[in-house]
């Protein structure tokens, strides 16, 4: 238990080392803590420390976990891929931020429901840019076309864009993803589409944060280095129904 203060401690090390190498300001990134498989008493642990993101990628876990984390601050983020089925679900759990809007289908039924309880909601595009099949998101040749055409949902606020870089441990292997959505952002903004705002690059896990500092992320995704290794690998949470 006494680990999470002290892996939490070590994560804001690295991110400050990884800031003065690049040149990077502090203030410009947010730890977001990945959730998944952490029950709500060690997720309590976390937040107590000051940390005050967090990220399901699993509708039926976020809704589990939603009563016992309702009495503490904290705003939560959904990183998985989400099925149309689970939007109602979604949203009762107060989700803030979607990190993997990938289809035009699912644009749509967001609006609709949202125009329904008169909300809004911030979403990221997800972005394959790995181009493994296992992984959810968009062919980053679609991503612009796909961002004007989520625009005219007004319902639907842009913040910016999200990527699962390569699994491997070369970092010459896995940079040029992170450089590919930066690249991304850049071209997006150029366009300058009204009702998108292109500041988020929600980008950088465990085995990678360091990188994805580097090459631009805003929002790092850490679950492992402050909770320790989840019970299955991450092909099963990621890989349930493509497409679905
Ligand atoms: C679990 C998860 C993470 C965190 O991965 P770690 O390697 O445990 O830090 C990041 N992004 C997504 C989409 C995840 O599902």
């Amino acid at each position: 238990m006494n680990g999470i203060r002290q892996n939490i401690a070590k994560i804001r090390q690295r991110i400050e080392t990884a800031c003065h190498k690049s040149g990077r300001n502090l203030a410009d990134i947010k730890l977001l803590l990945a959730t998944k498989t952490v029950s709500p008493d060690r997720i309590q642990i976390a937040l107590e420390t000051g940390e005050t993101l967090i990220a399901e990628n699993k509708v039926q876990e976020l809704k589990e976990k939603y009563s016992a984390l309702q009495s503490l601050p904290h705003t939560k983020h959904f990183i998985g891929h989400l099925q149309s089925n689970k939007i109602n679900d979604l949203l009762r759990c107060d989700v803030a931020c979607l990190h993997s809007l990938d289809r035009l289908s699912l644009a749509e039924k967001l609006q609709k429901r949202l125009t329904a309880t008169n909300r809004t909601l911030d979403v990221l595009i997800q972005v394959n840019t790995s181009k493994e099949d296992s992984k959810f998101g968009l062919p980053p040749e679609r991503t612009l076309d796909f961002v004007r055409q989520v625009s005219a949902y007004d319902r639907l606020q842009v913040k910016g864009l999200m990527t699962i870089g390569l699994f491997s441990a070369e970092a010459d292997r896995i940079r040029p993803c992170f450089q590919m959505l930066r690249q991304l952002q850049e071209q997006i903004r150029a366009a300058e589409i009204p009702n998108v705002r292109m500041d988020e690059l929600s980008m950088g896990m465990s085995g990678d944060m360091d990188i994805a500092i580097e090459e631009g992320a805003t929002i790092l995704r850490i679950g492992t280095a402050i909770f320790g290794a989840r019970p299955l690998p991450d092909q099963y949470y990621w890989n349930e129904h493509p497409n679905g």
